[in-house]
């Protein structure tokens, strides 16, 4: 089958011919429909996890067809269409008995970071973790949910206990950003939207962010107390994870509110005095990706047209090198899908 495969870090992926993956008896073969690409692939890709084993075939949004399965799997035929769930959790230890499958003690790899991934024609995958998707979604806006979507909605549900009628304020519009603007209206929020980029910031109106905030464009405390009553937002997502936007965060937070951390960066850790914590109150909470559950809830939202996933362009997979590099320029809007 054909593969974009990563030899090197921080060398471009090659095209190679590689051999279909082997299944167990608990797995299903997939033919690759969309995979997303994601900014962390671009992470992986320039070095930034060591400890990922090269040669890999990374991609771990992943929505295709099923047209191979193993012995024991009951609940799944061939044509079925699904989506992936990319973390391989054990679903015995304590974390995944307590319904966080996605802090499992005993993780046997990620899909598309330590075990190939959807960068190819074909994957692999056990059938527990593949979730069938329903007819009205595309394969394109299926691939992206098991990440760019559902990590959303796992960050402002379950982490931050988003409510209805409070206000949110979303760091960072690109390929994750855009969804959790969707996603926090249907949990009843009201969405501010915030980035550098102006073409970004009028996407993220369209999608119904109530207000947005250029970064660059002057005092973005004031400007987000004006539209708070002077009391800050209630939640921040802060999709970039720098010390300067966690620290930006920390001034238009509301007494008693919430920042959650999505992004990630490793360019130099986060510092804030203990006391702007202390004295309102303050809650930093993690978020890492999503739970099984997290993945269904966001399936059974675009099956019901309660949100629509925002794929902005399609390129062919021989052609993730140009996406990579278009990413690291900052130059793509939304999330963008690969299709074999
Ligand atoms: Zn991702
Ligand atoms: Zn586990």
């Amino acid at each position: 089958m054909k593969a974009m495969v990563l030899r090197q870090f921080g060398q471009p992926f090659g095209e190679e011919d590689v051999p279909l993956p082997a299944i167990g008896d608990h797995d299903l073969l997939i033919k690759t429909e969309a995979c997303g690409v994601c900014y962390t692939d671009v992470k992986i890709a320039s070095g930034l996890f060591p400890e990922i084993s090269l040669p890999k075939i990374l991609g771990h949004e992943v929505a295709g067809e099923v047209v191979g399965k193993g012995k024991e799997v009951g609940n799944f035929q061939e044509g079925d269409r699904v989506c992936l769930y990319f973390y391989l959790y054990c679903g015995q230890c304590p974390s995944c008995l307590a319904g966080k499958e996605n802090l499992c003690l005993d993780l046997r790899g990620r899909i598309g970071f330590d075990v190939d991934g959807g960068y190819a024609e074909y994957v692999k995958a056990p059938a527990t973790h593949a979730f069938k998707i329903p007819a009205n979604v595309s394969f394109e806006e299926a691939a992206i949910l098991a990440d760019a979507v559902a990590t959303s909605l796992h960050a402002l549900k379950e982490q931050a206990q988003l409510q209805p009628a409070e206000t949110l304020a979303i760091i960072g519009a690109g390929g994750l950003g855009l969804q959790a603007v969707q996603i926090g209206q249907v949990l009843g929020a009201r969405v501010f939207s915030i980035d550098i980029e102006e073409k970004r910031l009028e996407m993220a109106k369209r999608l119904g962010a109530a207000a947005t905030f250029n970064e660059t464009s002057g005092n973005l405390r004031e400007a987000i107390l004006a539209h708070t009553r002077g009391v800050g937002v209630d939640t921040v997502l802060d999709l970039v994870g720098k010390d300067e936007t966690i620290n930006c965060a920390l001034t238009f937070l509301k007494k008693g509110g919430k920042l959650v951390l999505v992004g990630y960066s490793f360019e130099k850790p986060f510092s804030v005095f203990p006391a702007v914590i202390m004295r309102s109150e303050l809650a930093i909470i993690g978020s890492r990706a999503c739970r099984p559950k997290d993945l269904q809830a966001v399936i059974d939202l675009v099956a019901t047209q309660k949100i629509k996933p925002f794929v902005s362009e399609t390129f062919p997979l021989e052609q993730v090198n140009q996406v990579h590099d278009r990413l690291k320029k900052n130059e793509i809007l939304g999330r963008v899908v690969l299709k074999p």
